[in-house]
């Protein structure tokens, strides 16, 4: 059961939507970036093992973003099926509403702030 009205429920729709042109592009960028700053041409007339290393770095912390934002896009998606089944703002391990703030400032929430934290630290990662 969800505690948004209408109107509420718009305005996250909204806020989705909106946010997923500019992960498109980032995604884009990034892929770009992973083409132009890649391990090989970075590499490109040198075998130091110095620039070596940097070289993999640079790709890995791309890669990472990349990641990122392609799971952002991810659960975008999986929220705007939510809303479309009438789901959404609805914690996915207690049922509880999620208060609608948390939603404004994460829209893509699944679950509440109590069983996000619980799920966080299951996983060793920090609370979002
Ligand atoms: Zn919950």
């Amino acid at each position: 059961m969800s505690a948004l009205s209408t109107s509420e429920r718009e305005k996250l729709a909204r806020m989705l939507s909106e946010r997923k042109e500019p992960l498109r592009e980032e995604i884009r960028t990034g892929l770009k970036r992973m083409r132009t700053e890649g391990y090989e041409e970075l590499l490109s007339g040198t075998s130091d093992a110095g620039d070596r290393s940097i070289a993999k770095l640079l790709t890995d912390v791309n890669n990472a973003e990349v990641v990122r934002d392609a799971g952002e896009l991810q659960d975008i998606f999986a929220a705007e099926t939510r809303l479309a089944t009438g789901t959404y703002g609805t914690c996915i391990d207690c049922d509880s509403p999620i208060p609608y703030a948390r939603l404004v400032a994460y829209p893509t929430a699944k679950r509440c702030l109590g069983c996000q934290q619980t799920h966080e630290t299951a996983r060793g990662s920090a609370v979002r």
